[in-house]
């Protein structure tokens, strides 16, 4: 297949070496691969981005949430409740503390939707962990203000949403704590796995210094046995690089998004892109920009003819995949969710795109429903 516009352009995106290396370089020359100087820099220089006081760099966002969980002393018995659209290893992090994972139900714009979240808190509900899927921001508010209610703790999967605004403040500073990642698929990413926590409380930063580093509270000394999950120093040389750019690439999407927006209004019902109806102005980073279409099979069919790369993410939700059958769900448990999954279609929205490539994906699409409803 030869593609015209590809979903990611990975050859674009680290071709540019020269900074990166000479970054890398000087941790080489330091030899301080473990928790060095630059791993510091990062973690200052993004804990003033996001507005907290504090930035762990880990190994993965999932251990980001992984790790928290467990400082917060998550474990079997407990039950955490989270959305059925995310990425696999939201809930894996909650299962693999031991606990249990609850789902509820997603809105139009892909997150978890509050109406629905009291119901399904228990005598064992701990935690929600709203997921800013697509970069799009939960709605905050309304979450924290149930979770107050029921004194639940607010971890925010911002892997997907870092830089996204939810009244003007950067997500992953409303909860407890923050998770993302920069694996290179995200905006802001490394060139392997990395990721980082924030958060404001001062106590469970330090808690989350120990989980990523063996418990090791002084050289020799640990109260509790850990993990080895720190964000490699070289990560953090090669993330710094890309750091001061991050704003443009989010710029760049959000272009993107507002082309596609215009080229594909008159399509609706037929393709459908979900509006802002968050209890607060939100500001999506687009990490990916997500239709809903009917004929998908087709579209997809169609679009792949014209060259272009479509994916979908992500076909299966959580409750029906394998590994949550012991979760006890069935199919039509939740409904949104379970049309978005037959519906959802992800177009190509990464910063090397021009204008017109855009307009191609735009025109092809517009050009398939043309011909369909003929
Ligand atoms: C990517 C992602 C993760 C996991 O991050 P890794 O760095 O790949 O471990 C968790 N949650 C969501 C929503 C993600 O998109």
């Amino acid at each position: 297949m030869k593609w015209k516009i590809r979903y990611v352009y990975l050859e674009e995106q680290f071709k540019k070496q020269r900074p990166y290396l000479a970054n890398i370089s000087q941790v080489v020359k330091r030899g301080d691969f473990t928790l060095g100087k630059k791993l510091q820099e990062f973690e200052e220089k993004c804990a003033a981005l996001l507005r907290v006081k504090h930035t762990i760099g880990v190994a993965t966002g999932t251990d980001a949430l992984y790790l928290t969980l467990k400082a917060l002393d998550i474990k079997a018995g407990d039950e955490v409740i989270t959305a059925p659209n995310t990425f696999v290893a939201t809930a894996a992090a909650i299962a693999l503390t031991g606990a249990r994972p609850v789902f509820v139900d997603v809105r139009d714009d892909y997150t978890i939707d509050p109406n629905l979240i009291e119901r399904a808190i228990g005598s064992r509900t701990k935690g929600i962990i709203p997921v800013h899927l697509t970069g799009n921001s939960a709605d905050l508010y309304p979450i924290q203000e149930i979770a107050k209610r029921h004194k639940l703790f607010v971890l925010e999967d911002s892997a997907q949403a870092f830089l996204t605004l939810y009244d003007n403040k950067p997500v992953g500073s409303f909860g407890i704590a923050g998770a993302f990642s920069f694996h290179p698929l995200k905006l802001l990413h490394v060139w392997g796995d990395g990721g980082m926590i924030a958060t404001n409380d001062s106590a469970l930063a330090k808690q989350l210094r120990l989980w990523r580093n063996h418990g090791l509270k002084t050289r020799n000394e640990v109260d509790f046995f850990a993990h080895n999950s720190r964000l490699h120093t070289i990560q953090a040389a090669v993330a710094l690089v890309l750091l001061p750019g991050i704003a443009n690439i989010i710029e760049k999407r959000r272009q993107n998004a507002r082309l596609y927006k215009k080229y594909l209004r008159q399509l609706e019902p037929q393709v459908h892109i979900p509006e802002n109806i968050c209890a607060a102005p939100s500001r999506s980073i687009y990490a990916n920009f997500v239709i809903q279409v009917q004929h998908r099979a087709e579209l997809i069919a169609y679009l792949i003819s014209r060259g272009i790369e479509v994916v979908v993410q992500y076909p299966i939700p959580l409750h029906m995949q394998k590994a949550a059958h012991y979760l006890g769900y069935k199919k039509g448990d939740f409904p949104v969710c379970e049309k978005q999954a037959d519906t959802i279609l992800t177009l190509p929205n990464h910063q090397h795109l021009k204008t017109n490539d855009i307009r191609y994906v735009a025109e092809s699409i517009i050009e398939f429903y043309t011909r369909f409803n003929k």
